[in-house]
């Protein structure tokens, strides 16, 4: 697959420390986007998917896998493949596209529905410099949906992640 970078400890891509996968090539040139020398598909490098398996694995202290860009879509059979790798060994998995989930859905390409199969949260649509926030979790602007998706696969409608309260089990001693 092409790529632009890896980073091996990335606490900004989705929670916990994550091997994040930044694939090369990117058709939706958003403007102001933060990655133009990721849009050239032909810019980057070849990696293989066992290449990058092996680096995400070798830390055991990662807690996922982020597939950004450029656009995985557009390399989905081989995100799908790293993707796979991630799952077997317990690693979450976070995708960003510049497509809607919907469209994604409505295209209905098999690589890209194997790749859906694996991802737990999908960060998608395009960033839109007006609505740019610093302040949008995980995400560059306010469009930009954190979609949990198992959960919009089984219910068929869209479902939002949240992030999971820390405290929830902790309950306040008597005083
Ligand atoms: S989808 Fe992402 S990488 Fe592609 S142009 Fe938009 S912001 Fe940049």
């Amino acid at each position: 697959m092409r790529i632009a970078n890896v980073v091996s400890d990335s606490i900004v891509d989705g929670p916990g420390l994550r091997f994040t996968v930044f694939t090369q090539g990117c058709p939706h040139h958003c403007p102001g986007c933060h990655n133009p020398d990721t849009h050239d598909p032909a810019g980057g490098r070849e990696a293989t998917v066992e290449e990058l398996a092996e680096q995400m694995l070798s830390n055991p202290l990662t807690d996922g896998l982020t597939l950004s860009g450029g656009e995985p879509f557009d390399q989905a059979r081989e995100c799908a493949a790293l993707a796979a790798r991630a799952k077997e060994h317990g690693l979450n998995v976070w995708a960003y596209t510049g497509y809607c989930y919907e469209t994604l859905l409505e295209q209905g390409k098999p690589d890209v529905l194997a790749l859906l199969e694996q991802v737990d949260v999908l960060v998608d649509g395009p960033f839109v410099e007006k609505l740019k926030s610093y302040d949008a979790l995980f995400r560059g602007s306010t469009n930009q949906r954190l979609i949990d998706v198992p959960k919009s696969q089984t219910s068929g409608t869209v479902v939002l992640w949240s992030r999971p309260d820390p405290l929830a089990h902790f309950t306040r001693p008597e005083s």
